[in-house]
């Protein structure tokens, strides 16, 4: 088996990243089941960049391929906020409720046609040897102007994708339909397209 190590503590990012990547032969471990190691600092200014930096720690540290995504909302009406921050858009990193909190805050005086987003998925693969490969995905969609849907993470609940009409959010659905449109999805398909 080759092992393959999946740099993050996302349980929904390791979920779609098994399933998407089947692999004959390959083992997914997570950073839980490796040697620790102190997490590197993610200061990049794009996606991309923070994804290479915890795919090579992740592959420096334990000697195994590794695979690290970093993704985001980007909010036109906000210039792009909260892009690379967006785990630690209200301060605290990981905290759902305060970031989505802040987001229909910062969005209350602008207007139903202005609401335009998207989320953003870089992967970086780093095969055993060093050798890496990227892959992006993105999928178009606007911000609510409040919370429906109890599935997923993060910004789920305040992001209308376009491919549901604008009507139905991103934790209404189940894990395959997002899967079938999100940013994460269209990254790991055209991964899985390169590595293949
Ligand atoms: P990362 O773990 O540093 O890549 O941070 C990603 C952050 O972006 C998460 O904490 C979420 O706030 C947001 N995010 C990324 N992907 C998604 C998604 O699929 N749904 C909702 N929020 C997401």
């Amino acid at each position: 088996m080759r092992k393959v190590v999946i740099a993050t503590n996302n349980a929904h990012k390791v979920e779609e990243i098994r399933s998407a990547l089947d692999f004959e032969g390959w083992e997914f471990v997570t950073l839980s089941q490796c040697p620790p190691y102190d997490e590197p600092i993610e200061d990049a200014d794009t996606f991309e960049g923070n994804a290479r930096i915890k795919a090579r720690a992740a592959h420096a540290h334990t000697g195994y391929a590794a695979l690290a995504d970093d993704s985001g909302l980007v909010v036109d009406a906000l210039g792009g906020a909260p892009g690379v921050l967006s785990a630690r858009y209200a301060g605290t990193h990981g905290d759902d409720e305060a970031n989505n909190a802040k987001l229909l805050e910062e969005l209350a005086d602008v207007e139903d046609g202005h609401r335009t987003a998207r989320f953003v998925c870089s992967l970086v693969f780093i095969d055993e040897q060093g050798r890496e490969v990227c892959a992006s995905g993105s999928v178009e969609g606007r911000i609510a102007r409040s919370a429906a849907g109890a599935k997923g993470f993060g910004y789920d609940p305040l992001f209308l994708p376009d491919a549901f009409g604008g009507k139905t959010s991103l934790a209404e659905v189940s894990q395959d339909e997002k899967n079938a449109i999100s940013h994460r999805g269209n990254a790991l398909r055209a991964l899985k397209d390169a590595l293949a």
